[in-house]
Formats: C-alpha cells, structure tokens, sequence
C-alpha cells in the first residue's frame, strides 16, 4: 500500500529541493488552513478550546493556560469571506499547490465552506479535508466530490460510541453522522470527476480516556 505519509515524497519536488539548496525562496507547496476555530463539538483534548460555549464549559480543565493555541487563537474566530478569497488568491500567485483544510476549529462549520473550496479548485490548486464529519450531509459531500479532493480525513478518537460522546461532549447522534461522513465520502471518492488518488480516512487522537478500547479496535 502506498505510505501517504512517506517523508520521500518530497522527491517528487525536485525543483524546490533544488530552491532550497541554492538558497532561493521556495514557496510552500502546501497550505494547511484553519478558516475558522468554531466548532460544533467541544473534545477535551482541543488545544483550541474550540466549541459552543455550553459544551466547552462542562470540561474541567477547559481553561488550559499553558496551551499555546489556546493563548493565541479566539475560539470564536471566523475568517471574513473577502479575505478567504484574497487569500486564495494570493496562495495561488506565489505558487501553492494544494491547501488542508483543517482545524483549529470544524471547517465545515465556517460559513464560507462552499465559497472556499470552490475558489481553492477555480484556481486549480487541489485541497484535502480534516473534519470531525458531522456537517457532512449528501449535498456537501457531492459538493466535496464534484470539486475533486485529493484526500478527507474525518477525526473518530474513540473505539465506541460512549467514549465518542464523552470525548467530544456530544450526542449519540454525532457518533453515527461521523461514520455517516466516511461512508459519503468514500462514496464520492469514485464518482465520476473524482481525484485520481482520492482517499478517505479516519484519524484517532489517543489520550488518557479513551486508549483502552483503542488498543481493543486495533488488535
Ligand atoms: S472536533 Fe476538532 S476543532 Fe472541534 S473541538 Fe474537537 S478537536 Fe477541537
């Protein structure tokens, strides 16, 4: 299987390899985004303090002082649309190939969704998706499919849906729209207009609370 995470991929980019050694500026070849650190969930471990204020003021330790996005980024932020689409457009004038689309925050909960990933494509740079997944109904996972994402990676952490719902401090509904979200986007992955190397994951942040049952889902 092919390693997406392999370091040598960098070997495909050999002209900014060689940037680099001359000591030229090299642009990034890869934006990650956080348009918003809004959130419709509110995890104990988010080092953005991200999430509805009723939800986040459940957790004990909410006020993690120490936590470095948490002392630099308001939860509550919300990139404006204009300058969502200036910053399109200059990542795309100085050479940016592709963008990840993530958080601080749920991206799919920033209201300029749509508007973002459609300029992103307009301006033929290719975009991957962080997303807890439960925004993600049949219209924005065509949406996402039409535009040709390179890969989605929809956040579980947890082995069942009790430590789900009190890892994230949601309702059991959370735990069956996530898993609902993988399974429409694996769908679009092979849609027509697809993206040749279209992948669909899931990612787990293991912590203290919810490690054993990750152990059990592994083995
Ligand atoms: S889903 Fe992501 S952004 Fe939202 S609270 Fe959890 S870790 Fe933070």
């Amino acid at each position: 299987m092919q390693d997406v995470y392999s370091k040598a991929k960098l070997a495909f980019h050999s002209a900014a390899l060689q940037s680099i050694r001359s000591g030229e500026q090299q642009p990034p070849i890869v934006v990650h985004w956080f348009p918003t650190n809004v959130c419709n969930q509110a995890c104990v471990f988010c080092t953005f303090g991200s999430g509805p204020d009723r939800l986040r003021a459940k957790i004990l330790n909410r006020r993690k002082e120490r936590w470095k996005n948490q002392q630099l980024a308001d939860p509550h932020a919300v990139m404006p649309k204009e300058k969502m689409l200036e910053t399109v457009h200059c990542l795309k004038e100085i050479g940016v190939k592709a963008i990840q689309i993530s958080g601080g925050g749920e991206p799919v909960a920033y209201p300029f969704f749509d508007e973002m990933v459609s300029a992103i494509t307009a301006a033929g740079m290719e975009f991957g998706l962080v997303t807890n997944g439960t925004l993600i109904n049949h219209v924005k996972a065509e949406l996402i499919g039409s535009l040709g994402f390179v890969w989605a990676r929809v956040s579980i952490d947890a082995g069942n849906q009790g430590d789900y719902k009190r890892v994230r401090n949601v309702s059991a509904g959370h735990w069956s729209r996530a898993w609902k979200s993988v399974s429409l986007l694996a769908r679009e992955r092979v849609r027509a207009g697809h993206h040749p190397e279209a992948s669909v994951g899931v990612g787990y942040v293991v912590d203290r609370d919810n490690w054993g049952v990750m152990l059990k889902l592994c083995s």
